[in-house]
């Protein structure tokens, strides 16, 4: 197919290589979803000890002798059907632990994690604005997170190159904070130092850099995006997304569709026959040793204050009173993680709890569950409702962000407009939570209508289609 652009997408983590939450699943997925379009797309990424071994013996399409306490290199080869750009610097990225932190989640940072996400976006932007040693040059170089903020911020200050730019912004919580006594080793320049630049509260943030250099803003829902004008949302740069207000959408995220098949699960099943839902649920209640007359749900999540975990213990005894059962798949905060271990304790035959991270345990949760409860206090996107969707496993979500804007609740309106997908609820608290799960226990009971809002649900198209060209669009109205 003949190429119609080039983007270097920027980026910190990239499904099937490194991950740590939903930003690697997008920047693994773009690159195939852009091909049919026309656009190549190239993903440069940190060399993280796991990357840089796969990417020995790759070409050298770029040399940086000064790389805050080294030199690096960036090497070009193909891995797993996406083409990397890999940054190898092995002071700043081969280290045990994870890709932020000697952990391996996103916490407990590395101190030098300002140097080791400039260096990354410095070259990228060496590379937007000189092309790569082997003569791929981008039109279009698209930023992800505060990893990637600085790199708009180098491209603007350093010579654009006719190069167009796209900041996205996949959770506004993590905002690259660095101390204003870095400006000049991060090389910044100080004349950019003011509240309508480069200052942020006194400090640096690499996110904001990059949303105030950037010709485009994109947040993972047009929910989040209009969110992110709100304090509770915006988390200190809801001024800056004010501003800039003109150049920002919302384009959602989608799923990897093959990935993510009722018809690849071990017992598949389809919208036109959903026999084998029934045996992955029968299946799903022996593995946890869990018996549920009514609407068995799952969790499938980081346990975190965000996804709004701690309403669980409140709201799921009158929900297994009902009829209902729990099945959790998560880890994360050790507080939740004690939480479940209870609910599972007070609820034997009811409750199932996994602590850790499984997708292939996540995969036959999905296949077999009733419901997907997605709780959240915000949610830039999210995929497990979507996954939900697909699987005809119905999401009960908070109205937040992605969540509201890729669910339609099952209210009577839209139950006899034949429209409904599942349960949303406003806001994230108890009473709300409660009475969401009281709907999905009726609806459940009502098996007819359950049938019909589970073929709807199972209609949505959550591939990556759509929203693969609204980025195209974006691309082609900045490309240089
Ligand atoms: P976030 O990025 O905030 O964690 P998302 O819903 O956007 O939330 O993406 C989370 C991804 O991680 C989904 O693909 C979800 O299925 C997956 N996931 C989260 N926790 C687990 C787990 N314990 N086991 C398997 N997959 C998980």
């Amino acid at each position: 197919m003949q190429i119609k652009g080039r983007v270097l997408s920027v980026a910190s983590e990239c499904v099937p290589f490194i991950k740590t939450g939903g930003l690697a699943d997008v920047v693994g997925a773009l690159p195939a979803a852009l091909a049919p379009f026309g656009w190549d797309m190239r993903v440069m990424l940190p060399g993280y000890r796991s990357l840089r071994q796969r990417a020995a013996g790759w070409a050298e399409v770029w040399y940086e002798g000064d790389l805050w306490g080294g030199e690096g290199r960036v090497l070009s080869g193909h891995l797993d059907g996406i083409d990397l750009f890999i940054l190898d610097a092995p002071h700043l990225y081969d280290r045990d632990g994870g890709p932020y932190g000697a952990h391996s989640g996103s916490w407990g940072d590395w101190w030098d994690n300002p140097q080791r996400f400039a260096a990354l976006s410095w070259v990228a932007a060496k590379i937007a604005r000189f092309g790569a040693g082997d003569g791929w040059k981008p039109d279009v170089m698209h930023c992800h997170d505060w990893h990637a903020g600085f790199a708009p911020a180098y491209l603007q200050y350093g010579g654009r190159g006719g190069v167009g730019t796209v900041m996205t912004i996949h959770n506004i919580s993590f905002q690259g904070w660095a101390g204003a006594g870095q400006l000049d080793d991060l090389r910044l320049p100080r004349d950019q130092f003011y509240p309508d630049a480069l200052e942020y509260y006194g400090n640096l943030s690499s996110l904001k850099a990059g949303l105030v250099t950037c010709d485009r803003i994109t947040a993972v829902s047009p929910s989040y995006a209009s969110d992110l004008v709100r304090q509770e949302a915006g988390l200190g740069l809801e001024g800056v997304i004010r501003a800039r207000a003109s150049v920002v959408s919302g384009i959602l995220n989608g799923v990897d569709t093959q990935l993510w098949s009722p018809q690849t699960e071990p017992v598949p099943y389809s919208a036109a026959d959903m026999t084998g839902k029934a045996i992955n649920r029968a299946n799903l209640c022996a593995e946890f040793n869990v018996d549920v007359p009514g609407p068995l749900a799952i969790v499938v999540s980081r346990l975190t204050d965000q996804k709004g975990i701690d309403l669980l213990p409140q709201v799921i005894p009158e929900f297994i009173a009902n009829g209902g059962g729990l099945i959790v798949l998560g880890s994360g905060d050790s507080v939740l993680e004690r939480q479940m271990h209870d609910l599972a304790w007070n609820f034997p035959g009811r409750v199932g709890l996994r602590i850790g991270y499984d997708e292939g345990m996540s995969h036959r949760l999905f296949a077999g569950a009733d419901a997907v409860l997605v709780p959240s206090r915000f949610e830039p996107c999210g995929l497990t409702q979507m996954y939900g969707l697909r699987y005809g496993t119905l999401p009960v979500v908070s109205a937040v962000g992605g969540l509201a804007d890729t669910v339609i609740t099952a209210n009577p309106a839209a139950l006899s407009a034949g429209v409904a997908t599942g349960i949303t609820f406003h806001p994230t608290d108890v009473p709300a939570f409660s009475i969401a799960l009281r709907q999905l226990t009726a609806l459940y009971a009502d098996k007819p209508m359950w049938a019909k809002v589970q073929q709807r649900a199972m209609a949505q198209d959550v591939s990556w289609t759509a929203s693969a060209a609204k980025y195209v669009a974006l691309y082609e109205g900045i490309r240089g």
